[in-house]
């Protein structure tokens, strides 16, 4: 089989960020995939699932409810090696076009207070597998150490 495209990306050089990591027409709409990039692959240590799926659960209600990205929000969701995220929008944008809205949603996160949205059994799958000091540091750390200070280098894929 073809290797996919995301496993061509060098995840040697790649460095927490964020990046297009694809683009899809789907009829006549662009449908542009995101690596949000929170942690230095195999450098550092990954994200546990509970902060991961905290984040999911966080970062899903504030798109699907955000007045300009609300409707053109496709999929939020982590990425099984667990240094980031997919977030999937309907409209054919570039890395940079989308900071403000990633730092807003990181911001949200970080400053998070009360019960997670959805964390009940009725609603989530494994509802236990929460936690909320741990997503609102990491989110803290992607905003001081990688958004608020982003390069161009963290915006498009390493060579
Ligand atoms: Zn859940």
């Amino acid at each position: 089989m073809e290797k996919i495209t995301s496993f061509t990306i060098d995840h040697i050089k790649l460095v927490p960020g964020i990046y297009v990591s694809r683009k899809d027409t789907v009829g006549k709409e662009v449908i542009t995939t995101f690596d949000l990039r929170l942690t230095n692959p195999n450098e550092e240590p990954v994200m546990n699932t509970a902060e991961i799926h905290t984040i999911e659960h966080l970062a899903a209600t504030f798109l699907r409810n955000h007045p300009d990205f609300g409707a053109k929000t496709i999929y939020f969701g982590p990425m099984g090696c667990r240094t980031g995220f997919y977030l999937l929008l309907a409209g054919d944008y570039a890395s940079e076009d989308i900071v403000p809205l990633v730092t807003e949603m990181f911001s949200f996160i970080s400053n998070f207070e009360g019960d997670v949205p959805g964390a009940s059994a009725k609603d989530c799958g494994n509802y236990l597998d929460m936690n909320l000091p741990m997503a609102k540091y990491v989110a803290k750390k992607y905003l001081t150490e990688v958004l608020g200070q982003i390069t161009e280098q963290q915006l498009i894929y390493p060579e």
